[in-house]
């Protein structure tokens, strides 16, 4: 079995190794653990062990995993990572602490109603598209500054920063600088990214946010497809 305590405190020690390295990293390197796919006895285990931030992608997979634990750990901090469907954001403002993925203006607009109506006021992040891939979710780069500051007029300091994905096979560094000098133009100071396999370089380049699951939880295994 996986032993995700002692696999969470390796991704600990290489985050502070990467922040001593880095040239102006951010003042804190918060780790996210995503827990996606994984059960709740790797969570427990990982909250027994300290951890206090878990990261899920789709809303109701952390509905049936989360509520308990959150009534329990009253300081568990939830982020959501994956895209929002717009149906799903009075789910989402009601379970999440931090939603990363806020792309579009329809989005934007819902989450505002939904934030004002229930006086909840989770912590969000503008998710950019720097690769410019077609399939992936994300505002585009060319439309960037313009969303960045109708979220900032919208929502004031409870946006907080910018969140991506680089694309699967490229080299991350540069879609990370990228990143930071968005964030920096438009005066946030949070920068969400790194995975598994770039956490440290995406430290290089400022990350407040590493959202890591595979390093601490083990492979992920999917359902099979029902179709094709
Ligand atoms: C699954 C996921 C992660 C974690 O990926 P690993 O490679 O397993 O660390 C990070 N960010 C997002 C948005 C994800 O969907």
């Amino acid at each position: 079995m996986t032993d995700v305590v002692q696999n969470r405190s390796d991704v600990q020690t290489r985050i502070a190794k990467a922040r001593a390295k880095a040239v102006g990293p951010a003042p804190a390197t918060t780790l996210i653990a995503v827990s996606k796919t994984h059960g709740v006895e790797a969570v427990r285990a990982l909250l027994q062990a300290g951890q206090r931030h878990f990261g899920e992608n789709k809303v109701q997979e952390a509905q049936a995993k989360f509520p308990a634990l959150k009534a329990e750990y009253p300081d568990l901090v939830l982020h959501l990572i994956g895209p929002l469907q717009t149906n799903k954001v009075r789910e989402a403002v009601a379970l999440f602490d931090v939603i990363h993925t806020l792309d579009r203006p329809k989005l934007l607009n819902a989450l505002k109603a939904e934030c004002e109506k229930t006086d909840r006021h989770p912590a969000l992040f503008v998710q950019v598209n720097t690769g410019a891939e077609p399939q992936k979710a994300g505002v585009l780069p060319a439309d960037a500054a313009a969303f960045v500051a109708a979220a900032k007029a919208a929502f004031g300091g409870q946006l907080k920063g910018l969140m991506c994905i680089p694309p699967v096979g490229e080299a991350p560094a540069p879609h990370f600088a990228f990143l930071r000098k968005l964030a920096g133009e438009a005066g946030l100071a949070d920068l969400s990214m790194g995975m598994s396999d770039d956490y440290e370089t995406a430290i290089a380049f400022g990350a407040s946010f590493v959202r890591v699951g595979s390093a601490i939880f083990g492979a992920r295994t999917y359902p099979p497809k029902t179709s094709v």
